[in-house]
C-alpha cells in the first residue's frame, strides 16, 4: 500500500475519462480477495473513504477519488475457469481486474492464457467450448474496461439492442464488503419478497435482511441507481451500484452462441423522419433479420464528418464517397446464419426502399476488413467531438463536453427528438445527435462556443432529464450516475426513492466510506 508523498508518479488513479481530478491518501494494489478484505480494514483504522478503481474508462467520475483510499483491482486480473451449467449455458469465471477485451478475445477464441492452472474437470469444460463459436455480448465501446467495472456500471452499448446490458450476462458475483466480509452471491439464490424484503446469511452465519428500493425502474435501458422491485435478485442490487455497496473481486459471466454470420451496413436518408421510420421498421423485425445494433448519424453529426474528411483526409477514418445528397445515416450490425444472410440482406435493402431510401448508395461490410473500415467510421464521430471539444477548451477552459446519455421507450422517439430539436435551435446552440437509436437511446453532444452557451446547455441538460423520466425515461442510460449526475436521482426516484437507496447502502455500508461522493454527492 502506498501512502502520502509515495502517491506522486500515480497521478493516472486519480482521474478517469470524465478528466476530473480528485486527490487520495493512500493507494492500494491487492492480489488477492485477502488483500482487498486487508486494505479495507486499514481504510476502516484509518477513518478513510476508498473508491474503486477499475480501468477508469468511466466517464461519470465514479473512480475519481474524493480523499481516502483508492483500491485498484488491476492486480487480480486472472481468468479463473469455465463452468457449464445445467441448462447447457456456459460460464467464465473471472477476477474483477481482467479487461474486457482479453475476456471477449478469449471468449472468441477459445483460448484462456491462465488455463494451464486449471484443474481437469474444467479443461474439460474448455475443450467443449472450443467446439462452440462462442460470445460475451456487453459492449461499452472502450473494451480497456475491466470486467468489475463493467458489472460496476451495468455497461451496456451498441449491441444492447440485441443483447440487453451487462446485468442478465452475471450469474454470480463475489463481493468484498464495508467491513472487511466477503460475501458470494449467486443469481437466483437470495430474491427480495413480494414487498421487496430480502435476507442473506454470511459465512460466519450472521444474518442480515433489508429493504430493496421500491421505485419504479425504467423500463428503457438504465444504469442510474439501485436496482429496484419485489422479487429482485440480491446479485442485482450490486450490479450498477458503482462502487457504492461493496468492491466486486470476481463475477462470473454467461456466455452465449455467436451467430454464424455477420455484416455491417451504412444506409443513408435524405431526412431524418424517414431514418426514424427505417429504425421503427427495423425494430419490428428485429428478431428474424438478427438486427444487432442500430445506431444514428443526425445532419449535425454527417457535416461534422464531412469537414473532418475534408481536414485529415484519409487519416479521417471518414470515406470520401460519402453520398452528397445524405443528410443523415443509420449503422446497422447484423448476426445470422450463413444460410439466411442472403434473404437478410435483401429484405433489408426492401426495407430502405419502403422508407424512401436507395439501398443502392449503401455501405456494406460483409468480410472483416470491410467492417473494421464501418466499425471506424462509426467511431470517426465521438472522437471528432472530443476534438472539437478540445479545440474550444484553449479558448474558454472551462467549458467541457456536455454529452447526454438518455433513454425513452419506443413510443417517444420521435417526440424526444423534436424537443431536443426545438429546444436547442431556440436557443441558437451548436450540437450533434448520434448513438443508439435502436434503443431511442441518442447521445445529444452540445457544442458550446462560449461559457454563455456552456450555461445555457447545462440548463438544458437538466430540462431534457425531466422531460425523459416523464416519458418514463433514463437521464442516465449506460454511463451511470457517478460524481456528476447525482442530482438525477431525485428526478428519477423523488426524495423518497433517494432515501431508500440511502437506506440500502447503510446496510453494506454503515460508515458511508464506500465511494464518497458518488451516487449520494
Ligand atoms: C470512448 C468511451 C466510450 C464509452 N462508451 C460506453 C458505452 O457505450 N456504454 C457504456 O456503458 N459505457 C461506455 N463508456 C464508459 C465506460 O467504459 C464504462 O462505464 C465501463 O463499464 C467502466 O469500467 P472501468 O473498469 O473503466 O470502471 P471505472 O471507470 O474504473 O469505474 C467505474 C465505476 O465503477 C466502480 N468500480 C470499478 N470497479 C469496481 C469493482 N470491481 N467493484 C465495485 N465497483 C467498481 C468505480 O468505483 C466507479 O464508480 C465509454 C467510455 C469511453 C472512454
Amino acid at each position: 500500500m502506498l501512502c502520502g508523498d509515495a502517491i506522486k508518479g500515480y497521478e493516472k488513479y486519480l482521474f478517469d475519462e470524465s478528466r476530473r481530478t480528485g486527490h487520495a491518501t493512500a493507494l492500494a494494489f491487492p492480489r488477492d480477495d485477502a488483500e482487498v478484505s486487508g486494505a479495507v480494514r486499514a481504510a476502516d483504522k484509518d477513518g478513510l473513504s476508498i473508491t474503486v478503481s477499475g480501468a477508469r474508462t468511466g466517464i461519470a467520475a465514479g473512480a475519481v477519488p474524493d480523499g481516502g483510499m483508492v483500491i485498484s483491482l488491476e492486480r487480480l486480473n486472472r481468468i479463473c475457469g469455465v463452468r457449464k451449467g445445467e441448462n447447457g449455458e456456459f460460464h467464465v469465471l473471472c477476477q474483477a481486474g481482467v479487461s474486457l477485451a482479453d475476456l471477449q478475445r478469449s471468449v472468441a477464441l477459445g483460448k484462456f492464457a491462465d488455463s494451464a492452472t486449471w484443474d481437469k474437470a474444467t479443461l474439460a469444460v474448455l475443450e467443449e467450448m472450443k467446439t462452440q463459436r462462442l460470445l460475451y455480448p456487453p459492449d461499452p465501446t472502450e473494451t480497456s474496461a475491466a470486467i468489475g467495472g463493467t458489472v460496476a456500471c451495468n455497461a451496456s452499448g451498441a449491441h444492447t439492442f440485441r443483447y440487453g446490458p451487462t446485468r442478465p450476462y452475471v450469474s454470480w458475483i463475489r463481493v468484498v464488503l464495508a467491513d472487511g466480509r466477503v460475501l458470494e452471491l449467486t443469481r437466483g439464490q437470495a430474491r427480495a419478497d413480494e414487498n421487496g424484503r430480502f435476507g442473506f446469511q454470511h459465512a460466519d452465519g450472521t444474518v442480515v435482511t433489508a429493504q430493496a428500493p421500491m421505485y419504479r425502474w425504467p423500463a428503457t435501458k438504465n444504469s442510474g441507481g439501485y436496482f429496484s422491485g419485489a422479487g429482485m435478485d440480491l446479485v442485482d442490487l450490486f450490479i450498477g451500484a458503482e462502487g457504492t455497496l461493496g468492491i466486486i473481486t470476481a463475477a462470473e459471466l454467461r456466455v452465449v452462441p455467436a451467430p454464424e454470420a455477420n455484416c455491417a451496413a451504412v444506409t443513408f436518408w435524405p431526412m431524418e423522419a424517414a431514418a426514424l421510420e427505417f429504425t421503427r421498421n427495423l425494430r419490428q423485425r428485429k428478431e428474424v433479420l438478427g438486427i444487432e445494433a442500430i445506431e444514428y448519424f443526425g445532419p449535425d453529426a454527417l457535416r461534422l464528418l464531412r469537414k473532418r474528411r475534408a481536414l485529415l483526409g484519409a487519416a479521417s477514418g471518414v470515406p470520401d464517397c460519402l453520398p452528397a445528397d445524405a443528410g443523415c445515416a443509420i449503422y446497422l450490425d447484423i448476426g445470422t446464419t450463413t444460410a439466411a444472410l442472403p434473404d437478410t440482406l435483401e429484405a433489408v435493402a426492401a426495407c430502405v426502399r419502403e422508407c424512401g431510401g436507395n439501398p443502392d448508395v449503401c455501405w456494406t461490410g460483409m468480410t472483416k476488413a470491410e467492417r473494421e473500415r464501418l466499425r471506424v467510421f462509426r467511431h470517426a464521430l465521438p472522437e471528432t467531438v472530443n476534438a472539437a471539444i478540445a479545440e474550444i477548451r484553449q479558448t474558454h477552459p472551462q467549458v467541457t463536453k456536455l454529452g447526454t446519455d438518455m433513454a425513452v421507450p419506443d413510443e417517444c422517439l420521435e417526440r424526444v427528438v423534436r424537443l431536443y430539436r426545438e429546444r436547442l435551435d431556440a436557443k441558437g446552440l451548436d450540437y450533434v445527435v448520434f448513438g443508439h437509436i435502436g434503443d431511442n437511446h441518442l447521445h445529444i453532444n452540445i457544442l458550446p462556443r462560449n461559457p454563455a452557451e456552456y450555461a445555457a446547455g447545462k440548463e438544458l441538460y437538466q430540462s431534457f432529464a425531466r422531460d425523459v423520466v416523464a416519458m418514463g425515461g433514463s437521464p442516465a442510460a449506460e454511463h451511470g450516475i457517478g460524481k456528476l449526475k447525482t442530482g438525477f436521482l431525485k428526478i428519477m426516484y423523488g426524495e423518497d426513492g433517494v432515501a431508500q437507496m440511502l437506506a440500502v447502502k447503510r446496510v453494506f455500508d454503515p460508515d458511508l466510506r464506500l465511494g464518497k461522493g458518488t451516487l449520494f454527492g
